[in-house]
């Protein structure tokens, strides 16, 4: 800019100034968007901001103008325009009609510097209004902060105390609540809504504060039923600020009977089968067939009479809020928050069947690897609900526990539709040294049976007089050699006689006390030369939150360029229980189930091989709040175990099988698995065994090994 032109500048802002004078244009907030916001998609010649496209902004928007009100809460999903309505439009209306500094809360400082230089930027850029109010002075402007000819600031900034304590602005807006992680205490000052508020309140009735998000904050209260029609699960963030407010819900007017009815958050209006039976079924139907049948129409409450997605559009425009003291006959409301939650099924830019399909794809996630993100995500920002955790979900439901579930099980024999075997070893030291051994049955979709549990107590040592000496794993590697013994070497009777399943992959823990860890390479050292090493994994629990479920590493180095040469595997045990937790939540078999043997009882069930203790170790951790797990009970072994062979299922890749039909032979169905041996054949492998010195591989005549038909099986977790 040349002396020349910079004065010029100046001399027209100046000129300019006289807009701060100009007393505010009485007009409404939507009505100023609609004036002076120019939307214009890449690609597209682009038009003013249209209220017909999101008719639920209208209200909601002009609340932003309203001098009855100190805030606005704006509950609702994803892709209903609410950036455009509410931040945008009403930016928009402000610079031109009526002054005043705005404070927009993004996320984070990186947030922020988009929301800055893309819809901000491109708001002012396309909308020749807001361009001309810019100032032309450069230097009044950057990424985070723009002023206009008018004198107003508009302030694009993220959660810290500095930047929300600071200075005073007429309008504080707050963008996406519930994903911003300090929303609920801003470095120890308090609440983000409550600070940002404090900035407005100078203003008196001419400040505003608005929040806004999609829930995401999980409800923890099974039992919560609502007491008014309007009211919100009990959780902190945007939805209970919104139970703060008057409580404001979104209604259709039914076409065939004029009634009215709530577009509500969720997908009640589609009538999709329980939720138990889709678990069921997910796997096997095609969703997106489903979604288009279920996702075609909503059958309202009024009259039972279908709606096709074609009248979505209509029933917005003749769509009204309601709030709740309207819902009960009590007038107008007269709360100085306005809220409002608004459900999936009206966001405009959402097709129904693209909210139906999403939800099943999650049932479907959830139902084979028993992961809940996909399913929570659709539920928070889809259909603008917020989540409640699948065990609580189930609670509600009356579920039954594992030990009610449990059936008359043998022991040491598979079930028919096995496909391989794995083990799990917690290893214990102390005064109660042991190795905990727990055996499972793995079917198609991780469906498992519990076939053995059993510890390992004595060495093969000189004990006193004629016994062994009590087994010490921390003390003496050659104790290790017990489990390659007992479990590498164990085979378990299948339905037909003479043909045994091996063990395909023991995972044993890592962890303990002083000298485990050395003692435990050094056994997995001493299986190469046997051909075992590739049977054995490596288990060692990570310690922080948010690691992955399953990260290979190398340990047992010599010196600091030494890689390593013992393949360990540090898994989230978090995340592993939560995919145990969601197999023993199940009711019927299927993906993730895990079948057990009915305990031993002294009247009801005296021949049963396993003790009332397995089950109660079993319910031994809680999930917590933050997703971590604690134990609440003193021995937690079965549990502890079952998540050990649910990371070896991973390791072995068996999460990834999509098709149970095209697997490898050790995977194939037990009459054509490479597994399967012979008893003699077992026997000649223990005959051989002389387990302290190194050993060839042991001879093992395998039956009917079935032609390869190998498919890819790499976990993605791996490497
Ligand atoms: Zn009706």
């Amino acid at each position: 800019m040349t002396e020349d032109q910079q004065y010029a500048a100046v001399l027209a802002d100046l000129c300019a100034a006289h807009h701060a004078f100009t007393p505010p244009q009485a007009t409404t907030v939507s009505a100023g968007a609609t004036q002076n916001l120019v939307i214009r998609q890449p690609g597209t010649a682009g038009g003013p901001w249209d209220k017909d496209e999101t008719p639920y902004m209208v209200e909601p928007m002009d609340i932003l103008g309203s001098r009855l009100h100190e805030a606005c809460i704006f509950v609702g999903p994803a892709r209903t325009g609410k950036t455009l309505g509410l931040l945008l439009g009403a930016m928009s209306h402000i610079v031109v009609n009526d002054p005043g500094d705005i404070l927009f809360i993004q996320m984070t400082q990186d947030k922020a510097r988009e929301f800055s230089k893309t819809d901000v930027r491109r708001a002012i850029d396309y909308s020749p209004n807001l361009s001309n109010m810019l100032s032309s002075n450069a230097s009044d402007r950057n990424t985070h902060d723009i002023m206009f000819r008018n004198g107003m600031w508009l302030r694009i900034a993220w959660p810290t105390v500095s930047n929300v304590s600071g200075s005073t602005y007429r309008f504080s807006f707050i963008t996406d609540l519930d994903r911003i992680p300090n929303a609920e205490n801003v470095d120890g000052e308090g609440p983000l809504f409550d600070l940002a508020r404090k900035r407005t309140t100078t203003f008196l009735s001419r400040g505003m504060t608005l929040a806004e998000s999609s829930p995401g904050i999980e409800i923890t209260d099974p039992g919560w039923k609502p007491a008014t029609p309007h009211e919100a699960p009990p959780v902190s963030g945007v939805v209970g600020l919104y139970n703060r407010g008057d409580r404001r819900r979104w209604y259709w007017k039914c076409p065939h009977c004029e009634s009215d009815f709530e577009a509500a958050p969720g997908l009640g209006l589609f009538h999709l089968p329980p939720d138990d039976q889709l678990i069921e079924t997910v796997r096997t139907t095609d969703l997106e067939v489903m979604a288009k049948s279920y996702g075609s129409r909503i059958i309202p409450p009024c009259c039972g009479a279908e709606i096709p997605f074609s009248e979505k559009q209509a029933l917005n425009r003749t769509g009204r809020w309601v709030s709740e003291s309207e819902m009960l006959g009590n007038g107008k409301p007269k709360n100085k928050i306005a809220s409002y939650w608004l459900g999936g099924v009206a966001a405009a830019y959402q097709s129904w069947e693209s909210l139906v399909l999403r939800y099943l794809q999650g049932l479907r996630d959830y139902a084979i690897t028993g992961s809940e993100e996909s399913l929570k995500a659709t539920i928070n920002t889809d259909q603008g609900a917020p989540y409640m955790a699948r065990h609580l979900v189930e609670m509600q439901n009356g579920a039954l526990t594992p030990a009610e579930r449990a059936a008359d099980l043998p022991r040491y024999v598979v079930p028919e539709w096995t496909r391989c075997l794995v083990a799990s070893v917690d290893v214990q030291g102390g005064s109660t040294a042991r190795f905990e051994v727990q055996v499972h049955a793995v079917g198609p979709y991780l469906e498992q049976q519990l076939v053995d549990r059993y510890a390992i107590k004595d060495s093969k040592r000189e004990g006193m007089g004629s016994d062994f000496a009590p087994i010490d794993p921390a003390g003496y590697a050659e104790d290790w050699n017990q489990l390659t013994e007992k479990v590498l070497m164990a085979t378990y009777r299948t339905g037909t006689e003479n043909r045994e399943i091996k063990i395909r992959l023991c995972v044993v823990d890592t962890g303990g006390e002083d000298g485990v860890t050395d003692r435990a390479y050094a056994w997995w050292r001493s299986l190469k030369p046997l051909g075992f090493a590739d049977r054995a994994m490596l288990y060692k629990g990570a310690n922080t939150k948010g690691a992955p479920i399953l990260r290979k590493t190398w340990q047992g180095k010599r010196n600091d360029k030494d890689k390593g040469d013992v393949p360990v595997y540090v898994c989230n045990p978090n995340l592993l229980s939560d995919a145990v937790a969601a197999g023993l939540r199940r009711q019927t078999p299927g993906p993730g189930y895990i079948h057990f043997p009915k305990p031993k009882h002294p009247t009801q069930n005296p021949g049963g091989w396993l003790p009332q203790a397995f089950f109660d170790e079993l319910g031994a951790e809680v999930r917590g709040k933050d997703g971590v797990w604690e134990k609440v009970r003193k021995r937690n072994e079965s549990f502890d175990l079952c998540r050990m062979i649910r990371a070896g299922l991973l390791r072995l890749g068996l999460d990834k099988i999509k098709d149970w039909s095209v697997v490898p032979a050790w995977l194939a169905p037990l009459e054509l698995n490479s597994e399967i041996m012979t008893v003699e054949a077992r026997r000649a492998m223990k005959e051989d065994e002389v387990v302290s010195v190194p050993l060839p591989t042991p001879q093992v005549r395998i039956v009917n090994r079935p032609k390869s038909r190998r498919r890819a099986v790499a976990s993605p977790y791996l490497g």
